[in-house]
């Protein structure tokens, strides 16, 4: 009768602190080149070496350049991250996949296609977005700086236990809605808030119907629903998806992991602190009219009115409205968009790619947009180009760049310039956060960015005829 939530927690607690809080024990730490400069050098102030290096898996991503691999790279503090990582994972025998390496990717796309992400593990990585990985039924959650140190030294975090919330996906997923759009749809529903000190456990016929990279797409914006973690028990499809990954286990270790991973899911008859339901049914593709994810409208519907909207949201809706140059009442449907990002560890998979090339084969992008496609790792941009989806995004119009972050935070030179609009399938449209601070970022299903790409404009990809037909 216990959760997932319990079992792993359980599994992985030192012992409780006079805080009250758990010493919990990471399994698996993932590290990249800007959040650790800071936390080796307090490990070395204090005399101190990794306390279990072979748990920790470095991969560089957040400031690397999508243009050139040359180096010394342009930008002199991104080089200084790179080297500063290069010599930490030389120093401490940590395997790192740099620039230019096979492996090299966005850290939450690159655990799980290595198989270093397993059921039932703990994860921590200095990125809000390491709930990615709780797809395969793992607790994995972003730490910042300090907390990077903590696992470094000892591999263990003080934590509190969070509430566990179970959401229930139901019903068929529509044409045109991906799990993009069922993110957004929670999000709306319950809040950008609405997690905080909850787990989201995802669970419903929608959920069991969804492959591995829908559930890591869900997965990864339970943070920005509030939740630090968010995870989906594991199931065949968790299991299909790892079978002969570099890093699973293999011959007879195999069928006990999955035994033992069977057995971590939460119980048929297990309580969560609280159940809500999300009707897929009525889910159509959403866009972001505002500054938060929560702030989305289906693509056919006008933006609401912030006077029917709670109280404490209302002043957030009127400033994002302004900042982003809406009107409630108005669609989104028809908005100018400047650039077009596909990209991110929420929609760079193969299969996002996939999603998108069926969108723009054939089609040009339009001449006002800038359209980039950025693979969400070296192995995701490789499959891609044995498919030749290079050649139809290149023929199209589109920038194929090199794997990492780019324009999901613009800390490279990927970013928008003066107040720019851009369709993006990364994860969170903040003010600034595509490297312009008057910059303006629509969150959408890489189909619905490609879709608004080839029309320079957002437009429902539910009215786009696949695979070389007329985007209207
Ligand atoms: S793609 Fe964006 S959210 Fe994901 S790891 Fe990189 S910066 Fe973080």
């Amino acid at each position: 009768m216990a959760t997932l939530l319990d079992k792993v927690w359980n599994l992985h607690s030192v012992r409780r602190l006079a805080t009250g809080q758990t010493q919990l024990f990471i399994g698996l730490h993932l590290i990249h080149e800007v959040t650790t400069p800071q936390a080796f050098a307090m490990l070395r102030d204090r005399g101190l070496t990794p306390a279990f290096p072979e748990r920790i898996f470095g991969t560089m991503d957040h400031i690397i350049p999508t243009g050139s691999l040359k180096r010394p790279t342009a930008d002199p503090v991104a080089e200084a991250m790179i080297a500063t990582l290069e010599k930490n994972c030389h120093e401490h025998h940590i395997p790192l996949f740099g620039l230019g390496d096979a492996h090299q990717g966005i850290v939450h796309v690159i655990g799980p296609e290595m198989g270093l992400t397993q059921p039932g593990m703990t994860i921590a990585c200095g990125d809000s977005h390491t709930s990615t990985h709780g797809a395969f039924g793992a607790l994995a959650f972003g730490i910042g700086t300090s907390q990077v140190r903590d696992v470094l030294a000892s591999q263990c975090l003080a934590m509190d236990k969070p509430k566990l919330r179970r959401v229930r996906f139901e019903g068929e997923m529509g044409a045109g809605v991906t799990a993009k759009d069922l993110a957004l749809a929670m999000i709306r529903q319950l809040g950008v808030n609405g997690g905080v000190g909850f787990a989201y456990e995802y669970a419903g016929d929608a959920i069991d119907r969804m492959t591995m990279d829908e559930r890591m797409t869900l997965c990864n914006m339970s943070i920005e629903g509030g939740a630090r973690m968010g995870y989906v028990n594991p199931d065949e499809t968790t299991f299909a998806y790892l079978r002969g990954r570099a890093h699973a286990p293999s011959g007879e270790a195999w069928d006990r992991a999955v035994e033992w991973w069977r057995s971590l899911a939460s119980d048929a008859d297990s309580v969560a602190d609280d159940e809500c339901v999300v009707d897929v049914t009525r889910i159509a593709p959403l866009v972001t009219w505002g500054t938060n994810p929560g702030q989305s409208v289906a693509v056919n519907e006008p933006i609401p009115d912030p006077a029917g909207l709670p109280p404490g949201e209302r002043d957030a809706a009127l400033e994002a409205l302004q900042f982003m140059g809406f009107e409630s009442g108005q669609s989104v449907e028809g908005r100018r968009v400047d650039v077009a990002f596909i990209g991110s560890c929420t929609n760079a998979r193969l299969s996002d790619l996939r999603a998108a090339a069926d969108v723009v084969r054939g089609q040009r992008v339009a001449t006002h947009v800038r359209g980039l496609v950025v693979a969400g790792s070296r192995e995701v941009q490789r499959a891609a180009e044995r498919e030749g989806l290079h050649t139809v995004f290149e023929s199209a119009g589109f920038e194929w760049r090199e794997p990492g972050c780019s324009l999901c935070l613009g800390m490279n030179d990927d970013k928008l310039s003066g107040a720019e609009t851009c369709a993006s399938s990364s994860n969170r449209n903040f003010r600034g956060r595509q490297g312009s601070p008057t910059g303006r970022t629509l969150l959408m299903s890489p189909a619905m960015v490609a879709a608004a790409a080839v029309a320079g404009k957002v437009v429902d990809v539910r009215r786009v005829v696949p695979r070389g037909g007329a985007v209207q």
